[in-house]
């Protein structure tokens, strides 16, 4: 990696862990991880920015899909689909994504009196937690 992305420790780990490969369709070379022999898996795109905050652009973010793991709800809505995750101070963390495709488009964290964005933080005390 040139610069320090994927600032989430779950992302990094993921990549580290796997055979960096190229493969091309005859036009584009690209950069994916060997999985298996045969199983190749696009890089994640880390869901949260140098300063923890949450980013629309990601891609199978490995704290994102650990969250979806801890979720107690599942909600599916002519393919859109919706995690909540309890937390242990009394919120939710609501992710919603379509289909089970990799990118979560949103990561909220709500109660009755506050709505903000999941942080990196957010994300990893839960995590820690499980
Ligand atoms: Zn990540």
């Amino acid at each position: 990696m040139t610069d320090e992305k994927p600032y989430c420790a779950r992302c990094k780990a993921y990549i580290e862990g796997h055979e960096l490969t190229t493969i091309s369709d005859g036009l584009y070379n690209k950069e994916v991880l060997r999985i298996s022999e045969n199983t190749t898996q696009e890089l994640p795109v880390c869901a949260f920015d140098k300063d923890g905050n949450f980013q629309k652009e990601n891609w199978m973010c490995m704290t994102m899909i650990g969250l979806r793991d801890m979720s107690s709800y599942h909600g599916w809505n002519e393919d859109e689909s919706i995690d909540v995750v309890h937390t242990l101070n009394g919120e939710y963390v609501v992710l919603t994504y379509y289909k089970h495709r990799g990118r979560t488009g949103n990561a909220l964290v709500l109660c009755d009196d506050e709505q903000r964005n999941l942080t990196l933080k957010d994300a990893e005390r839960l995590l820690e937690v499980d």
